[in-house]
């Protein structure tokens, strides 16, 4: 009987087991990724810059990149399309950056861009190429094209940091460029 049972029963089990795989998968997505924007969630991108941070003897830098005002567009077209132009945005910073960087949505409309092993000057580099593709994106609403543009504060350290100091920096950085004007970039080398 039990060798009767055999077969059917190793199935079952299998394909229980897969269920459970797949279940597994998608709750970790789900604890890992920013719903809206398929980005890192801050959760996760701080986790993971922390372990880098702990152990890189490599120079890290991070971007914070926030996008310029935003409450304009909800106040304009509504809360719909605001979450489109974020998507748009949170797409382009992750294809301009592919795999070289992790991308996380820190909240709102702020997001937090992690490299490690960067010279200053390629720093400086990418973060530029960052807000020219967010300001030469096409968004289009109501029929209506809709300007986008993200202002970037960014740090870069060699020796020892950790994520709330390397943010700290690069937050005071944000806001310079944001009271340079906006669409703009301002780093600064951490000491
Ligand atoms: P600034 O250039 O100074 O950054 O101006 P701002 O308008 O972008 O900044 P402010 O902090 O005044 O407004 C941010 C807005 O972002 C307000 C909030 O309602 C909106 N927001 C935050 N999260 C979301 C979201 O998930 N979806 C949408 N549609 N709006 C969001
Ligand atoms: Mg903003
Ligand atoms: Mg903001």
């Amino acid at each position: 009987m039990p060798i009767l049972l055999g077969g059917p029963s190793i199935a079952l089990f299998t394909f229980r087991n897969e269920q459970l795989r797949v279940a597994n998968e998608q709750l970790q997505t789900l604890a890992t990724y920013d719903w809206m924007t398929s980005c890192l969630n801050r959760g996760a991108f701080t986790h993971k810059v922390t372990r880098i941070l702990e152990t890189t003897t490599l120079s890290a830098a991070l971007l914070v990149v926030d996008v310029d005002h935003f409450k304009s567009i909800n106040d304009n077209h509504g809360h719909d399309r605001g979450d489109d132009a974020l998507r748009l945005i949170a797409g382009t910073l992750r294809e301009t950056m592919g795999d070289r960087a992790l991308v996380g949505r820190l909240g709102g409309e702020e997001f937090g861009i992690f490299l490690t092993s960067i010279s200053p000057a390629d720093l400086a580099r990418i973060a530029e190429r960052l807000r020219a593709a967010v300001a030469r994106l096409a968004f289009v609403t109501d029929g209506v094209g809709c300007p986008l543009s993200i202002s970037i504060g960014g740090t870069i350290v060699r020796g020892k940091s950790d994520f709330r100091a390397l943010y700290r920096l690069a937050d005071m950085q944000l806001y310079e460029a944001k009271a340079a004007g906006r669409d703009r970039v301002s780093l600064i080398e951490a000491a």
